[in-house]
């Protein structure tokens, strides 16, 4: 939601040092397809696909449960799950698994990686009631849903980069260097057109799911409450769409959906 983890918490750059034959996979599994996104409601072009995409998340969720501490405490757990499997369920995408993980760390922070992994930070889960928890996790499985990290790194790469490491042309170095964008665009936030697109759906996945999607404003509303505890040193202020847009859209897609 925030995603204002330090990047160099993750070590970013952990794809080069640890995972090559990961990367050679992720090529050579790709095809090309094009399909309709219920999520953005766009025909896209994927040449990273689902079990490529799969496999990526896979090898970053190990890096990151090195590098965080999951919490592991059934009654948190439960209560995320009961939440989130709702959310999972009317969810644009359903070509993958998602599971829900909690973090010990006290921001109010939450984000997704490639392949169905969300992570939603202790702290957040203590201030927010299930509606708003509801809301965070849409807003996360949103950005899955609308494939954000997987064309991002798509973007970067670039098909005819692909094709020629796939043919063992040219070197890997620009993929590594294209993954490691990626990593920390999905630690950081994607930037605003995908932000505000992944609230849309939050708000979407909340109502769908049963939850009361005002959920979304009041979780902003404790949002902008504590970063002015905490100051100016969180990432999102600089990097993300302000929160008063954010519910000003918010409200609107909530007045569309409960006239
Ligand atoms: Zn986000």
């Amino acid at each position: 939601m925030r995603h204002n983890i330090k990047p160099a918490r993750l070590k970013p750059r952990w794809i080069l040092e640890r995972c090559p034959i990961l990367i050679c996979g992720l090529i050579i599994l790709s095809g090309c397809a094009t399909i309709y996104n219920s999520a953005t409601g766009q025909r896209e072009t994927l040449f990273i696909d689902t079990k490529a995409e799969v496999s990526l998340g896979s090898d970053m969720a190990k890096q990151i449960s090195r590098e965080k501490k999951i919490i592991n405490d059934p009654k948190m757990q439960e209560r995320l799950d009961k939440v989130a499997k709702r959310i999972a369920v009317v969810s644009d995408r359903q070509d993958l698994r998602y599971n829900f993980n909690i973090v010990d760390e006290k921001e109010f922070n939450a984000f997704a990686i490639p392949g169905g992994s969300v992570y939603i930070n202790s702290g957040l889960m203590g201030a927010a009631n299930d509606d708003e928890l509801a809301a965070v996790v849409g807003h996360e499985v949103g950005h899955i849903a609308a494939r954000h990290s997987v064309k991002r790194l798509q973007a970067v790469l670039g098909y005819q980069l692909l094709s020629s490491i796939a043919l063992g042309v040219s070197g890997q170095k620009q993929v590594f260097q294209a993954v490691d964008v990626v990593f920390n665009v999905v630690v950081l936030g994607y930037g605003r057109k995908d932000e505000f697109l992944a609230d849309r759906l939050g708000v979407k996945y909340s109502k769908a799911a049963g939850f009361n999607p005002r959920g979304m404003v009041t979780f902003f509303q404790k949002l902008k409450q504590e970063s002015k505890n905490s100051g100016p040193t969180l990432v999102f202020l600089s990097s993300h769409p302000p929160i008063d847009e954010r519910i000003k859209q918010a409200e609107g897609e909530i007045s569309v959906l409960t006239p």
